[in-house]
């Protein structure tokens, strides 16, 4: 089981901030980094992260400036730009256990380039 209690420096999403494994860069500035996710759900399907180290959408809603939060919004909406997602998206961001998340740096998933249906399926 995943602790997103306290932050660990070796996961997976901080190597790719470390450029110690590649990643396929979407989009960048200061505060946020975007890359293709590895298993794509969807014809487009990208992870968007903070640069700074929180666990899971719980830390990041509890510790992380203002301005940094408002980063992460703002880089939704230029990703949506910039992929041209004029009919629609959706964004996701799994927390702990019951939501499924495996990787314990904070990341929204952006998902697009068809209908989606409904939010679960099973
Ligand atoms: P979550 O289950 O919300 O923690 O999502 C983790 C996501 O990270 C999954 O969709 C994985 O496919 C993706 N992922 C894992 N390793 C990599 C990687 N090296 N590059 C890109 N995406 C990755």
């Amino acid at each position: 089981m995943i602790d997103i209690q306290n932050y660990n420096d070796k996961n997976i999403f901080a190597k790719i901030l470390r450029n110690e494994i590649p990643s396929k860069k979407v989009f960048e500035n200061n505060d946020v980094y975007a890359f293709k996710d590895i298993n794509p759900q969807a014809p487009i399907h990208v992870v968007i992260i903070p640069k700074k180290k929180f666990c899971s959408l719980n830390d990041f809603s509890s510790s992380a400036s203002d301005e940094t939060i408002i980063a992460m919004m703002r880089a939704i909406r230029k990703i949506a730009e910039i992929l041209d997602l004029k009919d629609g998206y959706r964004i996701i961001s799994n927390v702990g256990l019951f939501g499924g998340q495996e990787v314990p740096h904070f990341h929204i998933h952006l998902l697009g380039g068809r209908p989606l249906g409904r939010i679960i399926s099973s």
